[in-house]
């Protein structure tokens, strides 16, 4: 490991940025110049006949100023400043420095003239208060007059154009940053010390990202064989599944420098500042190759582009896009610096940005399960002093659905209440009350699962494997969870499609197995529930395109309205009639209600093995297809696939 500190990075700023620099710099000694005039010697308002009465008679007057025939300037004679009368405004003068202590506006120098020469009657002639007129511009404050609502324009106009292009984000990054990247440099030996120990569960993920640490090491060990390590690794996975712990782990594993910037960060009120960033950022990561520039939030700036989003201004968002695959393209591994990009939607990203040779490798995270949740707990646990009756197991089943932030935030829930009533060790019961609290919290924005839906969801996806499991043309799981996965709740994974024609067998057997989840709840709880939006979504548009596009039903024969243009799709016109449409809707809901039929059927002759994996789940959470077959007593009634060799594809 590197461990000389780093010095600081000179910011390299570009044009634009200069410039908005210094106009704010103007700002800012404007209004140092305003307040100085304003609270800094400033004389106090008096009137005509305090001045005559205190001052004036009292000969403590050294002279008089009128300035622009409006106002009078009142000098007190130094020598009098010790006066209590005078000392606390005197005091508040700049010392050593003549200046006037008061001052009174007069109408017009004339009337101002004879009052005085009236006030000065009998007073001995070498007594009399000497008068000065002068001219005087307030150059200060005429500039600020004119300046200030200029300076307010550009500002209002610079919050515009920042709404526009990125909505209400980065309202709270330093005004005086434009152009340079906020990259946080952390360096080996300072702030990285993150290692793959305190990174818990994902372990493949930490198996497949190794090999960049590998690589960063000893980068000449894999490039003198010609072999080409991938630039770009996008992380895909909800909000707290360690995204951002995996990056910079990969970063102290390696001992590199890590660069991290969060794609709202590039967006920001000038047009030309992101690319100016992303520029500045991959000029960085090179100087201190080798390295990883850690991009969170990718999904802001390498959204695909295309009409939907054509209302908004996205000129910015384009810029900022391009020149991310302008860097991309522009160095080859060989550089040493390695980009990582967090997103939770993999699947609204920019086709370009995919592309090979760019972001080309990706690695999926997915919300832990029970025993990956017990070990973070594990890691969190550590700085924590325990007490003798925590159970993490219990812990680790209480948390479905929970991420390794909400549980990284558990842990410091509990040491806060336990520290609260003053205890000397965090207890179980103070654990149980953040679990409630964290729960409590989140309920509204995560997918939580309270117990009996995650009955609910274990049956559900029960009742999918075990239709597959018996149909002799649907694909058997390879492994079930019931750990929510993007928009379902929920998953069962499966081999993807190797052969592309499909029978009309297949394609019942796959609708059965879709609607399986549904039949079992309905078999299991007499109801039916909302957790089948996707699986009815699915079934219904294969159905749909049975019947339409391939031709395979009888009712409506050998018939196919695909249009392989395109054209149709945009037309109101549909190419058939209203007699056709009324045979399509029909023949497709036979096919729905005949493919239900069929999984509830086999979810009725299969009762228990249903049951047995439900619980199965339940206890477990993540279910193995040797498991699967070990209480179904049955290998898959298809055997298309290599059985044995799908137990660790995916
Ligand atoms: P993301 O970038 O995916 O939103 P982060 O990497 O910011 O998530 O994770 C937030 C915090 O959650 C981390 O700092 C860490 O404390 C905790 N955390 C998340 N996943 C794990 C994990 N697998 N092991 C240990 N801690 C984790
Ligand atoms: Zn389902």
């Amino acid at each position: 490991m590197n461990k000389n500190p780093a010095p600081d990075i000179p910011e390299a700023g570009s044009k634009p940025s200069r410039w908005i620099f210094l106009l704010y710099a103007l700002i800012a000694i404007t209004l140092v110049m305003f307040f100085w005039y304003r609270n800094e010697g400033a004389p106090e308002e008096t009137t005509w006949q305090d001045f005559v009465e205190k001052m004036l008679i009292p000969q403590d007057v050294e002279k008089l100023e009128v300035v622009n025939g409006q106002k009078v300037n009142v000098f007190i004679k130094t020598s009098k400043y010790n006066d209590p009368k005078y000392s606390s405004l005197a005091s508040k003068m700049a010392k050593n420095l003549k200046v006037p202590l008061y001052y009174y506006t007069i109408g017009s120098v004339d009337v101002f003239y004879n009052q005085l020469h009236e006030a000065e009657q009998g007073m001995p002639l070498n007594q009399q208060v000497p008068v000065t007129y002068i001219n005087k511009n307030d150059w200060g404050w005429t500039i600020l007059m004119w300046i200030l609502p200029f300076l307010l324009l550009v500002f209002l106009w610079s919050r515009m154009l920042r709404g526009t292009s990125s909505g209400m984000q980065g309202m709270n990054t330093s005004i005086f940053n434009f152009g340079q990247s906020q990259a946080r440099v952390t360096e080996s030996g300072n702030k990285s010390t993150i290692t793959f120990a305190q990174v818990a569960g994902m372990d493949e993920a930490k198996e497949e990202i190794s090999e960049i640490v590998k690589f960063l090491k000893n980068p000449t060990f894999y490039t003198r064989l010609g072999a080409k390590i991938p630039k770009g690794i996008l992380l895909v996975g909800p909000p707290g599944t360690g995204k951002t712990l995996l990056a910079k782990a990969v970063a102290g594993e390696a001992g590199v420098p890590f660069f991290s910037l969060s794609g709202s960060e590039f967006i920001e009120m000038f047009v030309g500042v992101g690319a100016a960033r992303m520029r500045d950022l991959f000029a960085k990561a090179k100087a201190k190759a080798p390295s990883i520039v850690f991009i969170d939030e990718i999904d802001t700036i390498g959204r695909v582009r295309g009409k939907a989003y054509s209302l908004q201004s996205n000129d910015e968002r384009d810029s900022t896009l391009n020149q991310l695959l302008a860097e991309l393209d522009g160095f080859d591994t060989s550089t040493g610096v390695i980009v990582l990009a967090a997103t939770n939607r993999g699947d609204i990203l920019d086709s370009a940005l995919l592309r090979p040779g760019r972001f080309d490798r990706h690695i999926h995270l997915e919300l832990p399960n029970i025993n990956e949740r017990k070990a973070i707990f594990l890691v969190h646990l550590k700085p924590v002093k325990t007490g003798q009756d925590v159970n993490v197991d219990q812990l680790a089943s209480q948390t479905p659905g929970f991420s390794g932030a909400d549980i990284a935030n558990i842990c410091n829930e509990a040491a806060l209440i336990a520290a609260r009533s003053e205890k000397n060790s965090v207890d179980q019961a103070d654990f149980n009350q953040a679990v409630d609290r964290v729960i409590g919290g989140l309920e509204k924005k995560s997918k939580v699962i309270s117990p009996s839906e995650k009955r609910r969801i274990a049956f559900h996806e029960a009742g999918h494997v075990i239709t597959g499991w018996f149909l002799p043309h649907a694909t058997p799981a390879l492994k079930v969870s019931i750990i929510p996965r993007g928009k379902s709740l929920g998953a069962a994974w499966y081999l993807p499609e190797e052969h592309q024609i499909v029978t009309r067998e297949e394609f019942l057997d796959t609708i059965s197995m879709a609607l399986g989840g549904r039949a079992a709840e309905e078999l299991v709880f007499g109801e039916i529930s909302s957790n089948a939006l996707d699986d009815l979504e699915k079934a219904t548009k294969q159905a749909y395109s049975m019947v339409v596009y391939y031709g395979l039903s009888n009712a409506l024969g050998h018939l196919s309205y695909y249009d392989a243009s395109g054209r149709t799709e945009q037309s109101l016109v549909r190419p058939y009639s209203e007699k056709t449409a009324e045979i399509i809707d029909d023949a497709v809901r036979q096919l729905i209600e005949g493919a239900y039929a069929k999984a509830t059927e086999i979810l009725t002759n299969h009762r228990n093995q249903l049951d047995d994996l439900a619980e199965l789940l339940i206890r477990k959470e993540v279910v193995y297809q040797e498991e699967i077959r070990q209480i179904t007593g049955h290998l898959p009634t298809n055997q298309k696939q290599n059985y044995v060799s799908q137990r660790r594809s995916i």
